[in-house]
């Protein structure tokens, strides 16, 4: 669906708690919003929404004096770029490339396009990088909480102490195009890097057809293009960070120029049993999910390495999640964590001139 006279304060969807379809259509669900900064560029963008990759996805496109036909076909063909990517990515088939690997594992390597074999190549570099704490190999874990089921439970322990040995990245072996699983029960999850990528190729998509001021927006993923900007900039998108724990209001904003930005957040798949939030960013040295962080939104030039980062820091915590966005060229994010019953939040360098707490809700 294509059309122009958007409002001025649209709303992006950014990072929907995902049980079923049904739930994106409440607002409450929005964790992050993304606003203009920038007010030399008309009030009605040409903009287009769709579902993919089991959630909205809408793109808006800025530049000045853009005809609407032409700029309905590209927003048209960033969708079919992102649903091809899905196609490609999902492990719900059987039949998706990604689904016949899983299909295959223990018994055999599958051929997969050069395009796939590039994104494992990239998902195996952040899982180097981040001692293990980004793992693609994690789907039999994930499906072992099945968070997506509906009434979720926590699986019993010496369930995921089996399945343990089955998440090890380092069992996947990639020769040429040949991708080999070497254990039976082996699985690819690329739920935390798929949306990233997407938004990079879509975004991609539109660059090809000129466009110079655009964001696209993928379920949480966040691809900005300013011609001009850099990614610590005031002058394109102010971004909303929802508040982890009260729906529809938030936490605190701050500006950005072009790159990526993403959230993981413990809102957005999880299930309450006695007292205690089971969420699905799992921790793949015990199998359970990851502890200590209520969110992690970070920024990078690109979608895929904002995607990655924002799990990857959840993963690894406060202290050392900190270090890595430190320590990585090119990456800012903000780590939100509960202390004493109250949120807090830790800023990288470059966010701590940008950001603003909102307090109206404390
Ligand atoms: P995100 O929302 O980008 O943080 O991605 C979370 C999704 O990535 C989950 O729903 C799983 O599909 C998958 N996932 C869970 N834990 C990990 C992990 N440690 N490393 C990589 N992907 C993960
Ligand atoms: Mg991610």
């Amino acid at each position: 669906m294509i059309h122009s006279g958007f409002r001025f304060f649209q709303l992006i969807v950014l990072k929907v708690g995902i049980n079923s379809l049904r739930s994106l259509f409440f607002p409450a669900c929005l964790s992050l919003v993304c606003c203009l900064s920038c007010r030399s560029v008309p009030d009605s963008p040409i903009s287009g929404e769709t579902v993919a990759m089991n959630t909205f996805v809408t793109v808006n496109i800025y530049d000045t004096g853009t005809n609407f036909e032409n700029a309905s076909t590209w927003i048209d063909s960033a969708f079919a770029e992102i649903k091809r990517i899905e196609e490609m990515a999902t492990h719900y088939s059987n039949t998706s490339e990604i689904g016949r690997i899983n299909y295959h594992a223990g018994v055999d390597s599958v051929a997969v396009s050069e395009e796939l074999v590039s994104l494992l190549e990239e998902s195996l570099k952040f899982a180097e990088e981040s001692g293990g704490a980004f793992n693609v190999a994690v789907g039999p874990i994930v499906q072992a909480w099945d968070f997506l089921a509906e009434q979720p439970r926590v699986p019993e322990r010496e369930r995921i102490d089996k399945l343990l040995p089955l998440i090890d990245y380092r069992l996947i072996s990639m020769n040429g195009n040949k991708v080999y699983l070497q254990k039976k029960g082996m699985s690819l999850d690329l739920g935390g890097i798929a949306k990233g990528y997407a938004v990079d190729r879509a975004v991609d998509v539109l660059k090809a057809g000129g466009f110079k001021r655009f964001i696209v927006d993928l379920g949480g993923n966040l691809g900005v293009f300013w011609e001009g900007t850099r990614l610590i900039d005031s002058a394109a998108a102010r971004i909303l960070v929802r508040h982890p724990r009260k729906e529809g209001e938030f936490f605190g904003s701050f500006k950005m120029g072009s790159g990526g930005v993403a959230t993981s957040g413990d809102y957005q798949q999880y299930f309450m049993a006695e007292g205690v939030r089971y969420h699905h960013i799992i921790d793949p040295t015990i199998g359970y999910p990851a502890r200590g962080v209520v969110s992690v939104t970070a920024m990078a030039p690109d979608g895929i390495t904002a995607d990655a980062f924002s799990t990857l820091v959840f993963v690894l915590g406060r202290d050392r999640g900190m270090e890595v966005i430190k320590n990585t060229p090119g990456i800012e994010g903000m780590i939100i964590y509960e202390d004493d019953g109250m949120l807090n939040v830790d800023l990288s360098p470059g966010l701590q001139e940008l950001f603003m707490r909102n307090y109206s809700h404390d």
